[in-house]
């Protein structure tokens, strides 16, 4: 590895640097950040100033938010802005359950949501609420007829994420959108791994509440939306100012939201080319894997799955240790989710698809994105089957193929 001297101390450069974790976060567009700009040193007004400062900050926002309530199909009066994914999540559950628990309590869910659905949820069953955490297939994959099944005359909402981030599965939103519509429940979906990465349109998909984030997507960290779908009952998620039609007080997040209007402008242009590149790399780093180190198997769909997202299982390694071993290679990629590889618990999405406590901690996600290229994707399969065999060849379980 090669050393350069800076200021007198050794920092070690990477011969490669090569970034695979864009469901944990995607870098920022140059373009996101140069949008943003103007708004922090020229228009800096409050978007609730009569002046031209603040008028001028006012009409931003509401470009923004024409942007991505069109790439949605939706109207820009049904989205509200917010800190990010969390926020989106917190306020679709714990709004809608607030607002409508005099018509029920009852909450139906998945066992392979993101933490931020999870744990709202967790924390609704503390205040009396019911939840209901739907049981998925080998694959990841709920079943429409259990959504069906499992509405009561209390349920109030129904919340199923759109695509899930660390085995990448799709979900049939649209058979379950329908669904929850005939029996009059409103229904969310945590969309944050597929809006500026897959087309989507809420009416196709009969959702009343989406969650997206800008960082998903090439924009900047710390901002949101939540598209609610008109007529929908919900509780604001803070109170305060008169901001976002009283849903959300608090003084607009502008260079944040004009950089999230910014990224939606580039998925528009560039998504069906940015799938297609996606499907082949990843194809080809699935294939790569499989074929060239033995003990290994793909988690998720094979079909219904988000383009960019590859989740192996690696028999007799630790996924810790393979994060670690390719990150001194120059290779960033997750185990479980970035969320919870900090813990040793294995993540609730691989046990729930029914893979074995030890096996799920021996697993890989690699996620591409708007950077990476096919060169990328030949070095890490020139470096993972060494770095595996080198793994399992410490492994008192490994007895080789
Ligand atoms: C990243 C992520 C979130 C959280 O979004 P933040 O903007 O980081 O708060 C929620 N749901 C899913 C599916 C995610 O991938």
């Amino acid at each position: 590895m090669p050393y350069e001297c800076y200021g007198g101390k050794n920092i070690k450069i990477m011969d490669k640097k090569i970034y695979l974790d864009y469901a944990a976060a995607a870098p920022t567009d140059p373009k996101v950040v140069a949008a943003m700009q103007p708004y922090f040193f020229d228009i800096y007004g409050n978007p609730s100033s009569l002046h031209s400062f603040g008028q001028d900050a006012k009409r931003a926002l509401e470009d923004a938010r024409e942007k991505v309530a069109s790439l949605m199909g939706a109207s820009s009066t049904e989205i509200v802005f917010t800190s990010g994914g969390t926020e989106s999540n917190n306020f679709a559950l714990k709004g809608i359950a607030y607002a409508n628990k005099g018509e029920g309590n009852h909450i139906i869910t998945s066992s392979i949501e993101h933490h931020a659905v999870t744990e709202p949820c967790e924390f609704l069953e503390k205040q009396g609420f019911k939840i209901t955490y739907l049981k998925v297939d080998k694959y990841g994959l709920i079943n429409p007829q259990d959504v069906k099944d499992a509405i009561n005359d209390k349920t109030i909402l129904v919340s199923i994420m759109h695509a899930n981030n660390e085995i990448g599965t799709i979900e049939p939103i649209a058979e379950i959108g329908k669904i929850v519509k005939e029996k009059g429940v409103y229904f969310h979906t945590d969309g944050v791994q597929t809006f500026g990465h897959i087309p989507l349109n809420v009416d196709d998909l009969n959702v009343d509440l989406l969650s997206l984030s800008a960082h998903k997507f090439y924009g900047p960290k710390g901002v949101g939306a939540l598209y609610i779908r008109k007529g929908t009952k919900i509780s604001p998620f803070l109170e305060g100012g008169d901001q976002e039609k009283k849903r959300r007080a608090s003084t607009e997040n502008v260079p944040s939201i004009v950089g999230l209007g910014k990224a939606v402008d580039l998925v528009r242009e560039t998504m069906d080319e940015e799938m297609k590149k996606s499907y082949f790399l990843r194809d080809k780093l699935i294939k790569g894997i499989l074929e060239t180190i033995d003990n290994t198997k793909l988690n998720g769909h094979p079909l219904l799955r988000l383009p960019n997202n590859v989740n192996i299982s690696v028999e007799y390694v630790e996924g810790e240790s393979m994060v670690l071993n390719l990150d001194l290679e120059g290779i960033a990629c997750s185990t479980g989710s970035a969320c919870t590889s900090s813990s040793l618990e294995p993540s609730h999405v691989l046990l729930a698809i029914g893979i074995a406590p030890e096996s799920a901690h021996g697993s890989l996600r690699f996620t591409l994105g708007r950077f990476t290229q096919d060169e990328d994707i030949d070095y890490v399969l020139e470096v993972l089957p060494r770095v595996i065999k080198k793994l399992r060849a410490m492994s008192p379980l490994y007895k080789g193929e």
